[in-house]
Order: C-alpha cells, then sequence, then structure tokens
C-alpha cells in the first residue's frame, strides 16, 4: 500500500520545535516509505490565521530539509466543505443548536455543580419547528453539531496500542459556527478523506478528536485512515512547553546559530527507544526511521541537549560544509585553517564569529597593570608557535612574576580579548598571532 501522509499546521503562531517535531516524523515517516507528503494549512481561523505564519510554517520545513508533494488551503475548499456539510444534513448527522456561549457556560456550570460530566445534553435535537423560526425571528442564528451514535468507538493506534472511547461520553462536536463558517473538525475530516490520507500522525492533544473524527469519517461513507498520536513534548521539570515557545521558535534557533540538522537529529529521535546521536544528512535519518520505536512516554526537552548535539555535528563538518554559512554570517574571509582550529572548540556557529572577532579584531583591550602587560611580552616565546606556547608562556610569567591562577590569566585575557570570558586561551593565542598579542599587550590607553 502507498501512503499519504499530512502535515496540517494552523498559521496561527511561529512554528516552534513543538511543531516541527511533528512536522519531521510525519515526514520521516512518509520518505521512509516512499509516500506521498502534503502540507494543508489550516486556515479557517480567519481571525488569527496569517500569511506571515505560513511563510514561516514553509521557510522552517525548508530549513530543515524537508520538502512536499503537494499543498492545500483549507480556506480554498469552501465548496467541498458545504457539499458535504449538505450530505451531513440529509444524513440527520448534523443538527442546529441555538444556544448562546453564555447559556453553554450555565449549562456546563451547573452539570459540574451536580457532579455531572460537562457533555452537550442535546436539547437542541428536541426543539420543534415552531421554537425553531421563534429564534431566528429573534435573529438568533444557528451553529451545527454533529451527532455522534452513542456506541463505542475503538481504534489501534501506531503509538498508543489499543484506544477506546464511547460516543455516549462525548460531547457532539460543533463543526459548523453562527457565522456558517466550517470548523477544524469538519475541514479535517473531509480533507482527509478527500485526499486519501491513510496515516494521520499528529499530536495526543487530539485523541479525543479522533473519537469523534472516525465516526464523521464512517458517516461520509470513508475509508477511516490509521492514526499515531505523538505525546506532547515537556520542559525538563515535565511541565509544559508552551510558556518558553516564544524563545523556541524556529527562527530563533536558526538564529542563536544552531544547525537544522541538530534539531533533526534530536526531534528524529526525542521520544523513541533509538538513542539520540548526531546525523549530518537528512538521508541517513530517513534510512533508520522507524514511527514503531516512539512510545507514549512524555518526551522532555532539553535545550542543552540541542546544543551538545550541535557542537558534535560542528566537529564533523569540514570546512566545505559551512563555508557557505559563514559567508552568509559576514565571516566569508574565515579560512580553513581557522575553522579547523576552532570547529572543536565551538557550540554553535554563532561562537565562530566570537572566535574570528576576537581573534581578528578590532579589539579594546583591557590593561590594569601597564608593567605586567610589558613584562609578559618580553617573555613570549618565540615563533614559531604551536599548542604549547600558551602553557610555556605562562609558565615563564609565572616562574619570573609569581603570578599564578587568576591573578595570572585574567590580566592576559583582558589584554588579549578586551573580554571577561570568552574562547579557550591556548588555541587563541594561536589564531591572533605574534603581530596583535604584541599589539594589545601595548596598548596604548593604559592606565598608569
Ligand atoms: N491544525 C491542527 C493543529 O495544528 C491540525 C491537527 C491535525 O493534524 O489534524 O493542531
Amino acid at each position: 500500500m502507498s501512503v499519504k501522509v499530512r502535515f496540517a499546521p494552523s498559521p496561527t503562531g511561529m512554528m516552534h520545535v513543538g511543531n516541527a517535531r511533528t512536522a519531521l516524523i510525519t515526514w520521516l515517516f512518509t520518505r521512509a516509505n516512499n509516500g506521498h507528503f502534503l502540507l494543508r494549512i489550516d486556515d479557517t481561523d480567519q481571525e488569527r490565521s496569517k500569511k506571515e505564519y505560513e511563510d514561516a510554517i514553509e521557510e522552517g520545513l525548508k530549513w530543515l530539509g524537508m520538502d512536499w508533494d503537494s499543498k492545500a488551503r483549507q480556506r480554498e475548499r469552501m465548496d467541498i466543505y458545504n457539499e458535504k456539510i449538505e450530505e451531513l444534513k440529509s444524513k440527520g448527522r448534523l443538527y442546529p443548536c441555538y444556544e448562546t456561549p453564555d447559556e453553554l457556560d450555565l449549562k456546563r456550570k451547573s452539570q459540574l455543580s451536580r457532579k455531572l460530566p460537562p457533555i452537550y445534553d442535546r436539547e437542541a435535537l428536541n426543539l420543534t419547528q415552531e421554537q425553531k423560526s421563534k429564534y431566528e425571528a429573534q435573529g438568533r442564528k444557528p451553529h451545527w453539531r454533529f451527532k455522534l451514535e452513542h456506541a463505542p468507538i475503538e481504534w489501534e493506534d501506531i503509538i498508543r496500542g489499543s484506544v477506546k472511547f464511547s460516543g455516549a461520553d462525548m460531547s457532539d462536536p460543533v463543526l459548523i459556527r453562527e457565522d456558517g463558517s466550517p470548523l477544524y473538525h469538519l475541514c479535517s475530516v473531509i480533507d482527509d478523506m478527500e485526499y486519501g490520507i491513510t496515516h494521520v500522525i499528529r499530536g495526543e492533544d487530539h485523541v479525543s478528536n479522533t473519537a469523534a473524527h472516525i465516526q464523521m469519517f464512517e458517516a461520509l461513507g470513508a475509508k477511516v485512515p490509521t492514526f499515531a498520536h505523538l505525546p506532547l513534548l515537556s520542559d525538563m521539570e515535565g511541565g509544559k512547553l508552551s510558556k518558553r515557545l516564544g524563545s523556541l521558535s524556529l527562527k530563533d534557533l536558526r538564529d542563536e546559530g544552531l544547525d537544522a540538522m541538530a534539531v533533526v537529529s534530536l526531534m528524529a529521535r526525542l521520544g523513541s527507544s533509538d538513542p539520540i546521536e548526531p546525523f549530518t544528512n537528512m538521508h541517513d535519518v530517513i534510512e533508520k526511521f522507524d514511527l514503531g520505536k516512539f512510545s507514549r512516554g512524555t518526551p522532555k526537552f532539553d535545550d542543552k541537549e540541542l546544543y551538545r548535539l550541535n557542537a558534535k555535528i560542528l566537529q564533523i563538518y569540514s570546512y566545505n560544509d559551512v563555508k557557505n554559512r559563514l559567508a552568509d554570517m559576514g565571516l566569508a574571509e574565515m579560512d580553513e585553517e581557522f575553522w579547523n582550529a576552532i570547529r572543536s572548540n565551538i557550540e554553535s556557529l554563532k561562537n565562530a564569529k566570537e572566535w574570528w572577532q576576537v581573534a581578528k579584531g578590532p579589539v579594546t583591550p583591557i590593561i590594569e597593570d601597564k608593567d605586567f602587560a610589558l613584562q609578559a611580552m618580553e617573555l613570549l616565546p618565540p615563533t614559531p608557535w604551536d599548542e604549547n606556547t600558551w602553557q610555556e608562556w605562562t609558565n615563564a610569567i609565572k616562574e619570573k612574576t609569581g603570578r599564578k591562577g587568576k591573578q595570572l590569566f585574567m590580566p592576559l585575557r583582558h589584554a588579549l580579548t578586551g573580554m571577561e570570558h570568552g574562547p579557550e586561551m591556548q588555541q587563541l593565542l594561536l589564531l591572533i598571532g605574534e603581530e596583535k598579542v604584541k599589539e594589545r599587550l601595548q596598548y596604548k590607553q593604559a592606565a598608569a
């Protein structure tokens, strides 16, 4: 059987690690099965959907190395939704309701106070034609609910195993708003059916929706797809990631200098029984992908892990692998020798920029003790320098001045970099080079 799968984001906010994970797993499953990947933009929420978010979703997917075989926008599919609405009405599965949001709220509160589950009581099913006309005359417009069958609903979920619901324990879902516009449940089911989606992979926040969707597929005479509900990511304390999602948008991670393959490597494995390992190309990720290895447990997202993976990936990259990206960051002049010297010492390409700036300048040295700086300069070992030069130099200074620890190292760092913290001095010394090292140690603005 050939698989057809979709990723269906709502363009109502920035794409973050959570959606990126769903997108990636969905995409990897499709590619691993030589299937068809549909990008479906769920933009029926007219107020919150924005073109800029849709663009950011596409950009984010491309950045991570994903492509799509076709694309659809729900807003452009109203004709087909209306056609299916008529079908559901004629089958008696859609019914008009006239309660206002306040009235519904009141019902819910009263049920809860009586310790009853807040399930819609279907009062609207008993309305006579006369009552309906009366509401209409008052200017009330109906919203429409799908009439669930009070029967067991069961499916075999790729991740959750056997899942059971009962139609009797659920509220009839609202499919059409008062203004006549169709809602997510309706559009999603019709699209999945019309596009022949074989596997629906999405977050576990949709599990109860799926129970209702299954009855909707059946009511429309469609084949029910296979479902896989992924647990949502949590933060390291097990709390919701949503609070931090602002800082975890794909755009921010990219601006931080993270490599797309670090995000891919983590998201392709987090929550699965396969180990997390650094991948440098998508081909290998697809080859080794297995949806069956994902479990129900909530995976914890750790951004430190992302940086660790990034560092490992950068160590693997040759100069040619990063050349264009360095140029995009204004580092076109960085050569292969420089890259090879720093690549084991950086966590992100942003660090590469720091190394470059410190090595090449301009740097404003901080000189607290002019004599010490001059003394240090005189003790510089002769060139050519190598990996041992820093050690030799600082040993000589220690011997001559009696300084050690912080007293010894801090003034040198201050003088050579103008900063409190920064890259390893041992490597940095070589990258700055003799001429600039001497220049900085003799910085003329030195305090007396
Ligand atoms: N637009 C929905 C969401 O972002 C899609 C869920 C689904 O995959 O059906 O949650």
